[in-house]
């Protein structure tokens, strides 16, 4: 996922500036973390400014229910993570700059302003969706390694980001239906314009490595001419990229749905183990638990198919909610 998370060389933070990134000039901002009050519990971890006590519970609980919903799915120990709250933010502003501890990552969350004037974060996608994401990838990656999912690997990335769309999707659904519709249905308008009719889910590439101003190594001039070099190439990774986040999804929402969540535990618990990193031995233990063969089907997922999954994604959440408003 292409969000703001940058972190200086030797973990010191960048000086306000701003990037250009395909000619958009980005202005950041740096957030500090280190003068703030801090709540915790378990591996999770919240930063705030004075003022915002109820909030941080707030976000200390939904973080605390994140952890514990990716440890039940997945079978492995979220490590330490932590958001610092900000804002709020202004229209069109982009996301601060974060300067993280070397061991673990903290995030920026803004919080937003009700009416009352009373800062609130409630029914943030970034808060229940996204923060899940970022979490359960760096778990899978803690777990599998850097170089078996993303680094020398990237081919895996219907793993690692896929099997955090699926948690992203299911802590929304558990903690807040309402953001998990908007997530659902943002999900499901991706794939309105394909124009394909498959989709090969094993070459979905991470376009992020093209963009490193985005993720991580803030190194502009090298970026940009990184970006030069790549043109088309980096273009077409782009494209790709949020089609593949939504047929992810999708592949993943059938397969729990169809075989039960269990076997996505007993699939990370086998993957974690094993040294053959390859897609075909990947597909091979999924394969073995269902009898299935997921590698043909990873590489032609039937678009129309995934549609109709999210679709009805989408109303196990409306029906219920539409039963209930005529009792
Ligand atoms: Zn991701």
């Amino acid at each position: 996922m292409l969000l703001v998370l940058l972190v200086g060389k030797n973990g010191c933070t960048w000086t306000v500036g701003s990037v250009s990134v395909n000619g958009v000039a980005i202005p950041h901002k740096k957030i500090t973390w280190e003068d703030k009050a801090r709540l915790s519990e378990g591996n999770s971890e919240i930063y705030y400014s004075a003022g915002n006590e109820a909030l941080a519970a707030e976000a200390l609980q939904i973080l605390c229910a994140e952890e514990k919903i990716i440890q039940e799915t997945l079978g492995l120990k979220p490590k330490k993570f932590g958001i610092v709250l900000h804002g709020p933010m202004v229209p069109h502003e982009y996301e601060p700059i974060v300067s993280c501890p070397p061991t673990y990552t903290i995030w920026a969350v803004a919080m937003l302003v009700r009416t009352n004037g009373q800062p609130a974060l409630l029914d943030d996608p970034k808060m229940y969706g996204t923060m899940t994401h970022e979490r359960t990838e760096e778990t899978l990656t803690d777990a599998v390694g850097k170089n078996g999912l993303y680094v020398a690997n990237p081919q895996t990335r219907w793993i690692g980001d896929g099997l955090a769309e699926y948690l992203a999707y299911k802590t929304c659904r558990t903690l807040s239906p309402a953001t998990s519709l908007r997530q659902l249905k943002n999900r499901r308008s991706n794939l309105d314009d394909m124009t394909m009719q498959n989709f090969n889910l094993l070459i979905w590439r991470s376009p992020s490595r093209h963009l490193l101003p985005f993720t991580g190594h803030a190194d502009e001039s090298w970026a940009k001419k990184e970006l030069k070099k790549l043109g088309d190439q980096a273009k077409f990774y782009a494209q790709i990229s949020g089609y593949g986040y939504a047929m992810s999804l999708a592949f993943w929402k059938d397969f729990a749905d169809r075989h039960g969540e269990d076997v996505l535990k007993k699939f990370v618990g086998q993957l974690t183990a094993q040294s053959d990193l390859s897609n075909k031995a990947i597909c091979g233990l999924l394969e073995t638990m269902t009898a299935e063969n997921v590698y043909d089907h990873c590489q032609s997922i039937n678009i129309q198919k995934a549609k109709d999954i999210l679709d009805r994604a989408i109303s196990e959440i409306e029906k219920p909610a539409q039963e209930k408003a005529i009792k």
